[in-house]
């Protein structure tokens, strides 16, 4: 197990043929005594990613991580499902050798045996100092061995090939291609968020923004069921799913609000009739939030993109509550959420056909400077307690295995 003094301990075989992965993280690097506490949570969720790939452990060494993997194992699948993993600076998949020069050398020969280039260049980096060689006499050491076997010229500035060497302690790592990964913080590291998560386009951007940041995300979905279809449930949990893709077990609660609605549209001003709407979607999704130890509630909004969203409304609704409501895309603009959205996968099911429980009898002229007082003077005219109560009962579970 990563973490464990007997994992930092365990020696990789380095026996020149084994294909290992060697995986980076830079702001982690920097939190002082909660380094071990990030690693961890880094490791695991790499593990997780990895699953049914990765059999051995994941070791740390100062600065990074490198794990065994299978001779057959598959590499663009491996990059594509590390690309989604918080934490991950950059990465590579290569062979492992001794940090002895000759057997350096031999790992070098068997790498560069299989690929075409014109120009190259050789990147050494020492984890370790006592290594006696420095990592400009390993360059040039590697690079005249390259020459020599299989030509080409060197070119440090821009090559067409570069192969990585990094030395530690008890063996080295050779790899050509480094891949990126997303940056950020390992989901787990920054508390559990509650994110409301509509069909649309923005919300399951919200909470990706929130796991990039390290935030372990749950989710709460408010339907009009029968109002609106079953369709428009399944949509918000394939939304949900793609979103925790890659990312530790997460929950949905899908919870029916149709009720409540009735009784805003029968009691309520038409003008206000969204933004009650949204107060009790926040106060129920606040309950939820406290059973799971969530910290605050999480929101696709983003200022001014909708009537209901300009600044006046978002105060207004959010002064009923007692939990903070983060806004990651708050000044994103729409554009700007969709190359996001695409990005990660959801905007293709974001922008399928589906209910919106806020369309439900949406006014003609819905409020845009709506006063805090307004909305609590029109929630004092109305019994909706009870409803709250079964709606929360009525809510339905769903597990998002990562
Ligand atoms: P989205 O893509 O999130 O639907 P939108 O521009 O359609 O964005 P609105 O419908 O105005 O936004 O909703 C604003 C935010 O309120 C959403 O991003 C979401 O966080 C929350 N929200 C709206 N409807 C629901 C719902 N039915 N269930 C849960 N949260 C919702
Ligand atoms: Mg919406």
């Amino acid at each position: 197990m990563i973490g464990s003094k007997a994992s930092e301990e365990t020696p990789i075989a380095h026996d020149g043929s084994r294909r290992l992965l060697i995986i980076h993280y830079g702001e982690l690097a920097l939190k002082g005594k909660n380094r071990p506490y990030f690693e961890r949570a880094l490791a695991a969720n790499v593990r997780l990613a990895l699953r049914g790939v990765l059999t051995g452990s994941i070791q740390r060494r100062p600065g990074r991580m490198i794990a065994q993997l299978p001779p057959d194992c598959d590499e663009s699948e491996i990059s594509r499902r590390l690309g989604r993993v918080y934490g991950v600076t950059n990465f590579g998949i290569g062979l492992s050798s001794s940090t002895d020069l000759d057997d350096l050398k031999s790992t070098t020969a068997h790498l560069m045996a299989d690929v075409s280039y014109e120009t190259f260049a050789i990147s050494t980096r020492r984890a370790d100092k006592r290594f006696p060689l420095k990592s400009t006499d390993v360059n040039q050491e590697l690079g005249a061995l390259v020459l020599e076997k299989f030509g080409g010229r060197v070119n440090l500035d821009a090559p067409e090939l570069k192969l990585h060497v990094e030395i530690m302690t008890d063996g080295a790592i050779l790899y050509i291609a480094r891949h990126l990964g997303p940056g950020g913080l390992p989901v787990g590291v920054s508390g559990r968020v509650l994110v409301l998560l509509s069909g649309g386009i923005d919300s399951p951007v919200a909470a990706q923004m929130m796991h990039k940041r390290g935030s372990q995300v749950d989710f709460v979905h408010f339907h009009s069921f029968p109002y609106t279809s079953k369709a428009s449930q399944d949509k918000v949990v394939d939304l949900a799913r793609i979103v925790c893709e890659c990312q530790p077990r997460s929950r949905l609660f899908l919870v029916p609000i149709a009720d409540i609605q009735k009784e805003i549209v029968t009691e309520a001003p038409p003008a206000l009739r969204v933004l009650l709407y949204r107060r009790y979607m926040g106060l129920l999704a606040e309950r939820v939030a406290e059973t799971l130890g969530a910290l605050a509630l999480v929101t696709g909004e983003s200022l001014g993109q909708v009537a209901s969203q300009t600044l006046e409304n978002l105060l207004a609704v959010e002064a009923g509550f007692s939990m903070s409501v983060l806004r990651p895309l708050v000044g994103f603009d729409k554009q700007e959420i969709v190359e996001l959205a695409r990005r990660q996968g959801t905007f293709g099911v974001s922008i399928e056909p589906h209910d919106d429980c806020c369309s439900y009898l949406m006014p003609r002229h819905p409020a845009t400077k709506a006063r805090a007082a307004d909305l609590d003077a029109a929630m004092d005219a109305l019994d909706v307690d009870d409803l709250m109560t079964a709606a929360l009962d009525a809510a339905e579970e769903i597990t998002l295995a990562g």
